[in-house]
């Protein structure tokens, strides 16, 4: 893009919440049940039905306000959004409008530039979300009232972002958080944490904001990525041939990797905001406040710090490690159980990732417990078994479920240290391989290797590598 444009990013992400229950009723909202089969009377929007507060969705909003440094409003207003629309049986959707229960949060991102940048999170607020038509490929469309009235978080930033890569940094991190927390499963496919993106371009030096255009329908990062690489190239190219951009919606089209106009986008008053007079006004006493702040889990950034600072591991290896939460529960026990913190991160960035991405597994899903690895390193440390034969041993554990000991006693995986053993099997290499002595004598040091293997191979990989070398080097030397 021409340099001479400034990007202005700000973000809408709508996070649907993991409660059992839908935000004002008493409704299952699991995924991909039959249509309208998780309905009542509530979220259908029937004439005379009173919606009742989710008291979980009240506390997820708090924990993601917390963990977002937002402060929380001791009141705040349920309003209802009149539109209409056939997925909106009641033609208006709760949402929050003059006073949202969380406010003036902010995250630090890591830049290219390096070094962490600020970014506003103007507010949080909760609503219900609306249902969805299906529509079949003939001529009638069909509603579906299950995501009716489930709860959501929208995370509104402030215009904070510069480029696609810093919206992606923010987002990657805010994903991180809802799913630490536990308070979304985050999963973008289905929607669970989707995302709408307000870019403007203006000229470098210029303070005013340019004219936004609102993306919508972005549901992976890379998607939402492109989305805003194309529209900020779009609205370059308008400028540069002295058009305007519009003020509306555009949704993005993955296959062609461009974005188009739905629809102008409409300002708050369009929608008639005003207080739903079902809901009386949420207050939150700081007490609640207090007990939930005390509850929050360690979040992926001090986490990140502590594994450098504690653990003394590559912070890259860190970062791997905390990505998600389950793996650095994982990490984190079998360096509790084990104590050498380098060694447990090779190996569970090693050998436990390597086997649960060939299978596609995520970390809980591990056959072999941070208590088994923590097993196995001890018997790598007290000398039972060799580094090499170790990943041997960890193949055959996470076949069988069997604890290091068993497997290493039933298959015979015990390293030979017992010297005389070992020098037997080189008096045999050595006698069956008179030529390579010859050279390595004659100052062919690279046969060395050579010989290492041969020993190793007789062994079956069990005599112990530092007796081997020690044993070769004396008997070669004649
Ligand atoms: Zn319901």
């Amino acid at each position: 893009m021409d340099s001479r444009y400034e990007v202005v990013i700000g973000l809408e992400v709508h996070t649907q919440l993991t409660t059992k229950t839908k935000i004002f009723c008493g409704c299952a909202k699991d995924f991909g049940q039959r249509p309208n089969s998780q309905t009542c009377p509530v979220c259908l929007g029937l004439p005379g039905a009173l919606p009742v507060l989710n008291q979980q969705v009240v506390e997820d909003a708090i924990r993601t306000g917390l963990a977002t440094n937002c402060r929380i409003a001791p009141r705040s207003i349920f309003a209802r959004k009149n539109y209409f629309y056939p997925d909106l049986p009641k033609g208006y959707q709760i949402s929050q409008f003059e006073l949202p229960i969380c406010e003036h949060g902010w995250l630090n991102i890591e830049t290219e530039a390096g070094g962490p940048k600020k970014i506003g999170i103007t507010r949080i607020h909760m609503e219900e979300d609306a249902g969805k038509l299906l529509h079949s490929d003939g001529s009638s469309s069909s509603v579906d009232l299950n995501r009716a009235c489930t709860p959501l978080l929208e995370i509104v930033s402030e215009p904070d972002l510069r480029s696609a890569d810093e919206a992606i940094a923010y987002l990657r991190q805010l994903h991180q958080i809802v799913v630490y927390l536990g308070v979304c499963d985050g999963n973008l496919e289905e929607g669970s944490f989707r995302c709408d993106a307000n870019v403007s371009i203006r000229p470098r030096g210029q303070e005013a904001f340019g004219t936004r255009a609102e993306l919508k329908n972005l549901n992976s990062f890379r998607f939402i990525k492109q989305a805003i690489e194309y529209e900020v190239t779009r609205q370059a190219e308008l400028l540069d041939d002295g058009g305007t951009v519009v003020q509306e919606t555009r949704l993005y089209d993955a296959d062609s990797g461009t974005t188009r106009s739905m629809r102008g986008k409409e300002e708050a008053h369009d929608y008639r905001y005003f207080p739903d007079p079902d809901l009386v006004p949420l207050v939150v006493y700081p007490e609640w406040v207090e007990k939930v702040r005390q509850e929050l889990p360690e979040l992926p950034a001090a986490r990140l710090e502590r594994f450098v600072r504690e653990y003394g591991i590559p912070r890259y290896d860190a970062e791997v490690l905390t990505a998600e939460r389950a793996m650095a529960d994982y990490y984190d026990e079998c360096v509790r159980l084990h104590g050498n913190a380098k060694a447990c991160s090779n190996w569970v960035m090693g050998e436990v990732t390597r086997a649960l991405n060939e299978r596609s597994l995520g970390i809980t899903q591990s056959p072999v417990t941070p208590a088994m690895l923590a097993g196995m390193l001890g018997r790598i440390d007290d000398g039972t078994i060799s580094g090499k034969i170790a990943k041997t041993v960890f193949d055959e554990m996470w076949k069988s479920g069997k604890e290091a000991d068993v497997v290493i006693e039933e298959q015979g995986l015990r390293q030979v240290t017992d010297t005389g053993a070992i020098e037997s099997i080189i008096d045999e290499i050595i006698a069956a391989n008179m030529g390579q002595v010859e050279e390595y004598r004659g100052g062919k040091e690279k046969v060395f290797g050579f010989f290492v293997g041969q020993v190793m191979k007789a062994s079956k990989g069990k005599a112990n590598p530092a007796a081997v070398n020690e044993l070769l080097k004396k008997k070669l030397a004649g």
